[in-house]
């Protein structure tokens, strides 16, 4: 499963390039369905053998900590769930200029009320939907509740804008990473916000890269 996403990044990213709509998928179609099965050089080791992100870096090295904290999750869902446009969004937040007061906040961009089983939360983590009730109103007449479908254009739902909603007024980001490269909406819809990414998670052409890179070296140490 792990090494089919791998291929679907590609795919997603070759999209991007030719200009075709870009956003995190939430109707679990998965793009590039005509790709033939994944190479033996694009597996990577299962989420387990993944170092773990430290406590201690939430504080010490922010970056370091939402930027490993997303991989360990992407490897946890993908292990077991083939590519369905998910994508999780880990944030290091704090009351401004207080470090003292830093927490995880973790959002997605599909509609789960609390996080999956198979992502446990760490002590100082939460994981927050603002929106769950947004995908449904009530009839004026009936009172009967209806599920809205979510206009097509529309990406607010995405993690990286989850996050932005869910933090306190008096609260900022100091660091976040998003399970796979920022969409061009959410770069926009973040503003300066876009600093707290790790850089090659920023859009979704550094995050190919990235992942091709990792790969090269996955595939290296294989051979040895
Ligand atoms: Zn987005």
């Amino acid at each position: 499963m792990l090494s089919f996403f791998d291929v679907l990044g590609l795919v997603y990213g070759r999209q991007n390039e030719k200009g075709k709509r870009n956003g995190d998928a939430d109707d679990g179609t998965e793009p590039g369905g005509q790709q033939g099965p994944p190479t033996l050089q694009s597996r990577r080791p299962a989420g387990p053998s993944l170092p773990r992100a430290s406590q201690a870096d939430i504080d010490s090295n922010p970056m370091r900590y939402v930027d490993m904290r997303a991989d360990e999750i992407r490897y946890a869902r993908h292990s077991e769930h083939e590519y369905g446009g998910e994508t999780f969004n880990v944030a290091v937040v704090q009351q401004r200029g207080r470090p003292e007061t830093r927490r995880v906040v973790i959002t997605s961009n599909k509609d789960f009320r609390n996080a999956p089983g198979n992502v446990p939360l760490g002590p100082r983590e939460s994981y927050v939907n603002p929106d769950a009730p947004r995908q449904t109103y009530r009839e004026k007449d009936t009172g009967s509740r209806r599920v809205v479908p979510r206009p097509e254009d529309d990406t607010s739902h995405h993690a990286e804008q989850r996050t932005q909603r869910v933090i306190g007024d008096d609260e900022e980001i100091v660091a976040q990473a998003p399970t796979r490269g920022c969409c061009p909406e959410c770069q926009a819809a973040l503003g300066d916000n876009i600093n707290t990414i790790p850089e090659h998670r920023r859009s979704p052409e550094a995050y190919n890269r990235h992942r091709v890179q990792e790969r090269a070296v996955q595939t290296t140490s294989d051979g040895e």
